[in-house]
């Protein structure tokens, strides 16, 4: 059999970055090899993200885009999966007569037996879902590099229903893997030289909480704590709902989780939680983060946060200002809301102005700046220990992530990448250090 040549393109969350990996190292039993270009490729591949309307524009967009390719390679084979091919299935061959296949957010494994298909022209959409137990089998595994950090997914879906949000619909319901399977591939990707691992879902910590027989995720940590070899744990996105004392116990005890956590707030007024159907209040969300910092002091709290949400006053905005300024957070993702169809949200009628929502993210965003830059800055003239990614921006620089996952570029050899190193902070801008090596 000839090679073929795969090109793929990953929209969304780092969840669809890790079944990327996933398509990637299950094609290359097929002979795929990875290439850096649409125009070299027999095989692309779009990986989608629908969250946010945008989002889903953009992939309509890059497709249109992408499907005149096969005016100069009749060869081609051009497939859509992901969210928005989960959302639309069918519909998206209808709509574009030159993508060959579209596979849903439960169907990557069937992805081997479309290619051939298509290969003889017949065109397939699988968008089905699949129960519980056959899911947990078919859970591919990732494959490491052989060195640095690697994502793990150790469940998938979301249960919560929040009003404004499409996951649930496009993801199906939680369903968390088999902790023997998780700590298995860990354990295999140490061997191969892997040092760091994120562990991921769409709910990372309601981890086993709807499966008999499963440790929760606070033990899921301690068990892959005690991995030998393995040297950080990070994980993401946690719910605040689910943020036990259990779990915020593990940053006390256990030195191989890192110093930084993601807890997205969405919202700080309760009116706008409870129209979001978020499950708690402010005050519970503040009691997390004052926990989380008493057992971790020093901690890194990352967050998500929606303005404009329908019917949120300046009131309610304002004490989204107040939360984030309490908070402290060293970053936070902010998105203008985005009315998402099927969801319980959309027909909420109080939708503010386009101009509105973007004067309250602007607002926002200028806050959160000066607070990153605050907290950047504390890091000058500290010591810390890098955990090297690749090649930095300028010639002769590498990246690293430090143990708060701020972004550390400094001058060294690639030689290190995939290593820890000591490294001294230097300088502090608005979106990364700069260090020298110990
Ligand atoms: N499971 C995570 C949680 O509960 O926070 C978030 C997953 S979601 C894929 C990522 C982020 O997208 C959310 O935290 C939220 O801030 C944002 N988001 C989701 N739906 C949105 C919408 N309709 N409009 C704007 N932002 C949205
Ligand atoms: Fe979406 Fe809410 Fe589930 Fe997060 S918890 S994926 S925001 S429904």
């Amino acid at each position: 059999m000839n090679a073929h040549s795969l090109y793929i393109e990953t929209y969304g969350c780092q969840m669809n970055v890790n079944d990327s990996q996933r398509i990637v190292a299950m094609l290359s039993d097929d002979r795929y090899q990875l290439v850096n270009s649409p125009v070299e490729a027999d095989l692309i591949l779009l990986n989608t993200c629908s969250v946010r309307g945008g989002a889903e524009e953009k992939v309509y967009n890059r497709l249109s885009n992408l499907c005149s390719l096969k005016k100069i390679n009749k060869q081609l084979v051009i497939g859509v999966g992901g969210c928005v091919a989960q959302q639309e299935g069918e519909q998206l061959l209808e709509r574009f007569p030159l993508v060959d296949l579209v596979f849903g957010t439960h169907t990557v494994h069937l992805l081997p037996g479309m290619l051939q298909d298509a290969r003889h022209g017949i065109r397939r959409s699988e968008t089905e879902f699949f129960d519980t137990e056959q899911r947990r089998d078919l859970f591919p595994a990732t494959r490491g590099e052989g060195r640095g950090s690697q994502f793990v997914t150790v469940m998938q879906g979301c249960n919560n229903f929040c009003s404004y949000c499409i996951v649930p619909f496009v993801r199906g319901r939680e369903v968390s893997r088999r902790a023997e399977d998780i700590l298995e591939e860990i354990e295999r990707l140490v061997a191969a030289g892997v040092v760091e691992v994120v562990l991921l879902g769409q709910n990372v910590n309601s981890y086993g909480i709807h499966q008999d027989g499963q440790p929760s995720f606070a033990q899921l940590l301690r068990q892959i704590a005690a991995l030998d070899g393995l040297q950080r744990i990070r994980f993401t996105t946690s719910h605040p709902k689910d943020m036990s004392d259990e779990l915020i116990a593990c940053y006390a005890d256990l030195p191989k989780l890192c110093s930084q956590v993601q807890l997205p707030a969405q919202a700080g007024s309760n009116a706008v939680l409870a129209r979001m159907n978020r499950g708690y209040t402010r005050e519970h969300y503040l009691d997390r983060i004052n926990a989380l910092k008493q057992a971790r002091p020093g901690i890194t709290i990352t967050g998500d946060i929606i303005v404009g949400f329908p019917g949120e006053t300046e009131a309610d905005f304002e004490e989204t200002m107040s939360l984030v300024e309490e908070v402290r957070y060293a970053d936070v993702y902010s998105f203008a809301y985005s009315p998402r169809p099927g969801t319980r949200a959309a027909d909420f009628t109080e939708e503010l102005s386009k101009h509105e929502k973007q004067h309250r993210l602007a607002r926002l965003i200028a806050t959160q700046r000066n607070i990153t830059l605050e907290i950047n800055r504390s890091f000058l003239h500290t010591r810390q220990e890098i955990l090297v990614e690749g090649i930095g921006k300028h010639p002769g620089q590498l990246s690293g992530r430090a143990d708060s996952g701020k972004t550390v570029n400094f001058s060294g050899e690639p030689a290190l990448i995939g290593h820890l190193v000591p490294v001294v902070i230097t300088a502090a801008y608005q979106n990364s250090l700069v260090g020298e090596l110990i």
